[in-house]
């Protein structure tokens, strides 16, 4: 038999465990996760309000029906099993453990009371156990968000939602309690560079004219009079989409809703002013020079007391295996890490890409996978989770299976109330206690 192990159960690892599990029908795929539910950034990364997407949950749930895939929850690769034990004891590993690592903003004042990464927000709103007491109040009048991708803007109508336009998300409860209690006047989008450079996409831009009590204000100096030059037309009718809808956003007016998003472009985060906790936030303009985003003299001031940096992510190294930390993923060629080791999803190209893009990275890194085990089959028999088990047994970590996650899920959707499709379970003990 061929044991495969998968370390991640997010969108790739799924994808990867469900292409292998159908093309290697002798195979044992084992797929670990160092929390005890599965779906990684499909439950704690997409916005609570896309429910839509998350629907993807109900494919990658297809996955563990498959009778030789196996979840193995609960479990940190690196801490409670080593890497090279999972190199010795299955044919093939490959890691999908993804991209949630804040990167800094690397100025002064990052460190305040009052500046959260991304990561943590998404999760911390998701109801992700590692951030479930990230936020323990936010009491803004007004709020930053740096960045202008899409996870700027899932934030920013999260915040800008009222309770009743949440009120079919999963949002967790404390989080959705906390912002509905936030006296919120003016959120802040801000980007470095200009409009036609924003990378989020159009029907995420459009959402905003929906909301009942936050209205979008743009500059309209900051639109270009003409589109720019671009020699990809799929990304040249997306900035034209944009740019249509920005232009339409700056006709609106200041007064006709209670919050104002106002979209910021050209300008960049200098300094987080304040003591212990954000009292502003310090912005220079920005210009263009050889290509690339430069500062400008010209500074003002936001009068924000929080601030949230949406500008990408890093991955989270994998206890002794290979590592790039200056570009935050695991260093592999094609996908191949070293002899035996495979990488797909964003811990492999960084994170760029939505869950389609990284179904297709999974199929590719699977189709290598195959071919390598077909040239170059294993010298001896491996013995897979039939090795792994005891070894987790001996450190006393508790494994949580699919049929446990299951638990877990029917509690959630049993707590759920009104609208809502499940009320998370918000800590790793609590799960834990629920199945125990
Ligand atoms: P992203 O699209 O790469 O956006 C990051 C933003 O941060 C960019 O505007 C970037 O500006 C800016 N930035 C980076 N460093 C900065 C700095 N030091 N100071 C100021 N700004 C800085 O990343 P993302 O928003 O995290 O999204 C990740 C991926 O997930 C994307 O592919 C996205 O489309 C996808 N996603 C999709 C959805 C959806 O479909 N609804 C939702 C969430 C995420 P520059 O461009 O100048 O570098």
């Amino acid at each position: 038999m061929t044991n495969i192990a998968i370390v991640g159960s997010g969108p790739s690892g799924c994808y990867l465990a469900d292409m292998l599990a159908k093309k290697l029908k002798d195979a044992r795929i084992d797929v670990y996760d160092r929390l005890p539910t599965p779906f990684g950034l499909a439950r704690a990364g997409v916005a609570p309000d896309h429910q839509g997407t998350k629907n993807i949950i109900k494919q990658l749930e297809r996955t563990f029906a498959r009778g030789n895939v196996t979840f193995v929850g609960n479990v940190t690769v690196g801490k409670d099993v080593t890497y090279s034990e999972l190199k010795e004891h299955y044919d093939a590993v490959a890691l999908t453990v993804g991209a949630m690592q804040d990167r800094s903003l690397n100025i002064p004042g990052d460190e305040l009371n009052g500046v959260y990464g991304s990561g943590a927000f998404v999760g911390w709103y998701n109801g992700h156990p590692d951030y479930s007491a990230q936020v323990a109040e936010l009491n803004s009048k007004a709020i930053a968000i740096v960045g202008n991708g899409n996870v700027s803007l899932d934030i920013a109508r999260v915040l800008a939602k009222t309770e009743s336009e949440l009120a079919s998300s999963d949002i967790s409860k404390a989080a959705a309690s906390i912002i509905s209690a936030t006296p919120l006047q003016d959120i802040y989008l801000i980007g470095r560079r200009s409009p036609a450079d924003a990378s989020f996409t159009n029907m995420e831009l459009n959402e905003f004219a929906e909301l009942e009590r936050c209205v979008t204000l743009v500059n309209a100096d900051d639109l270009p009079a003409n589109m720019p030059e671009s020699t990809d037309p799929m990304r040249a009718r997306e900035v034209e989409n944009n740019l249509a809808t920005l232009r339409g956003f700056s006709e609106n007016n200041a007064n006709d809703k209670p919050i104002r998003l106002h979209l910021l472009f050209n300008s960049a985060p200098v300094e987080v002013l304040g003591d212990d906790s954000v009292q502003g936030l310090r912005l220079a303009k920005t210009k263009i020079v050889e290509g690339k985003t430069a500062l400008t003299d010209e500074t003002f001031d936001l009068d924000v007391q929080t601030v949230i940096s949406a500008i990408g992510y890093r991955s989270q190294a994998v206890t002794d295996a290979p590592f790039d930390d200056a570009r935050g993923i695991i260093p592999n060629e094609d996908g191949i890490v070293e002899p035996g080791v495979y990488t797909a999803g964003w811990c492999k190209r960084g994170p760029q890409g939505v869950i389609p893009a990284n179904r297709m990275d999974a199929m590719g890194v699977g189709k290598r996978i195959i071919a390598d085990l077909e040239q170059n089959p294993s010298q001896a028999p491996t013995s897979g989770f039939d090795a792994i088990c005891p070894l987790l047994d001996e450190r006393q970590v508790r494994t949580v299976s699919y049929t446990d996650w299951e638990k877990i899920n029917a509690e959630e959707v049993a707590r759920a109330t009104g609208d809502k499709p499940r009320e998370k379970l918000t800590s790793i003990a609590e799960m834990l206690a629920l199945l125990d």
